[in-house]
This record gives C-alpha cells, structure tokens and sequence, in this order.
C-alpha cells in the first residue's frame, strides 16, 4: 500500500482542477477525456469526464473570459470552478495540475513538475490586524506527498498563491516567509474549498519560469509552456497509475 492509499483510503473518483486549457489538452487527449456540460451554464468552466481501470475522472478547467478572451486563471475560477464540480462529483482526491514560477536558486529548472507540500499559502493576502493575519496568508493542508515523490522521481515543493504573474517587495517577502518553491495562482484557492469540503488535496506543480531570472516572466512563460505542459502530462499519468 502506498502512502497516497493509505492517507485517502481506496481513491477511486478523482477531480481534477487545471486553469489554462492549454495546460490541460495534452492530458485530455492522452487519458482519451470527453467534453461534457454539467455545470450550470452561468459558469465558464469547461469540464470532462474519463474512465481507467481504477478510477473515474472528472476534470475541470477555467474556460475562457467571454469579456476578455482569455483564459480564467487565478483564484476566483479556481474556487467556484472546483465548488460546483463538488456538487456533481463527491470526488475522493482533488487534484491540481499547472504551471508556475520556480527558483533557479533553489535548484529548480523549466519543466521541472514539484508535488506541493503542506502548508499551501497565499503571498498576497495582507491583512496587518493581528487576529486577521494568519487567516490573510492561510495555510491549508495537502496531502503527503513524500513517497510519491520518491517513487517517480519528482520534486516536493511548498506553493505559494496570488492573483498576479509579476511580484512587489511584499509579495517576496511573504514568498520567502511561506518557503515558496512554486509562484502561482490557483492553488491555495482549491486547497481553501477542499479544507471546507475535507476532500484530500494534490497540487502538481510544473516549472515554466524562473522568479529569480531577469527576463521577464511572461517571455519565459509563453516561451516555456508548451514543453513544460508535456512534462506535467507524463507526470501526471505517472501519478494517476500510481494512486
Ligand atoms: N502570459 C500568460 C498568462 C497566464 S497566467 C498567457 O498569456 O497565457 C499564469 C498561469 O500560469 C496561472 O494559471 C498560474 O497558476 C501559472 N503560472 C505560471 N508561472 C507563474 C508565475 N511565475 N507566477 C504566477 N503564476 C504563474
């Protein structure tokens, strides 16, 4: 019995939260998934569903803005995306795939995938009153991912979320105190509803751009993505056959 069976029991429906629809067709069309609508049509998110011979699958992605034309990336859709798919799908692991920033300093390189540690957090939630300010950050839980990592060789890495794909002095100093190894924007949203719903949580992290590297992080990121959602696709199917 491996460590992801024996902190979720028998794992047989996951939910699967990805943001950006290009970070989640190479898995659609790897794991053969079909479009379906199930969600209220008010809603943006896209959504699918797949079968293996252990589990049943149900994945979400943020769709696209019809006032802006681009993908619903950051914490909004990823909360009320992941809670009404809850309502359809009482999954037994809720999975995060996606992208994010990396630090070379610490070690990291593109398409590097991390498995997410405890506690996931927010860097841009800064509510300086005392009884406020544990709850601004937040630190909602993951599942232990040690094992696993070990197992298929990948990386463990503490996620650290905001709203923004750039930085201010702030937002670095609360990435440092949160220990980030991964910059991004969904994660700490659905580990906040999977806390609400006591779902069992698995952020998987790929690397498609250096915080800490003078280009800017768009450059790196359009440059990077396409490889770097590859990697998180071979990763992922790894996972899937190892739950
Ligand atoms: N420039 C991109 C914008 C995507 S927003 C585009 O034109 O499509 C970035 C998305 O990738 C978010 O879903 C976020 O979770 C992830 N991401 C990757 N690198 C990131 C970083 N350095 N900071 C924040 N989010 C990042």
């Amino acid at each position: 019995m491996n460590i992801l069976t024996q902190a979720v029991a028998i794992v047989k429906k996951i939910l699967i939260y990805i943001a950006m629809q290009s970070e989640a067709q190479p898995i659609i069309d790897e794991l053969n998934f079909e479009e379906t609508s199930i969600l209220n049509p008010a809603l943006p998110m896209k959504t699918y569903t797949g079968v293996s011979s252990k589990h049943s699958y149900f994945l979400v992605t943020g769709g696209k803005s019809s006032m802006y034309g681009v993908d619903n990336v950051g914490t909004e859709p990823a909360a009320v995306g992941l809670q009404a798919a809850l309502q359809f799908f009482d999954a037994d692991l809720v999975i995060n795939a996606g992208t994010a920033g990396g630090w070379q300093s610490k070690g990291a390189q593109i398409a590097d995938v991390y498995l997410g540690k405890s506690p996931v957090r927010y860097h841009d939630h800064r509510i300086p009153i005392p009884t406020f300010e544990a709850y601004g950050k937040g630190s909602y839980p993951c599942i232990e991912t040690a094992e696993l990592a070990q197992l298929l060789n990948l990386k463990r890495g503490y996620i650290s979320t905001s709203n923004s794909l750039d930085f201010n002095t702030d937002c670095s100093r609360l990435m440092e105190e949160n220990k980030a190894d991964c910059k991004e924007m969904e994660a700490a949203a659905l580990a906040w509803i999977c806390h609400l719903y006591a779902k069992p949580f698995l952020p998987i992290k790929a690397i498609t751009d250096f915080v800490d590297h003078e280009h800017p992080t768009a450059e790196q990121f359009q440059e990077n993505l396409a490889k770097t959602c590859l990697a998180l696709k071979d990763a992922f199917v790894k996972i899937l056959n190892n739950l």
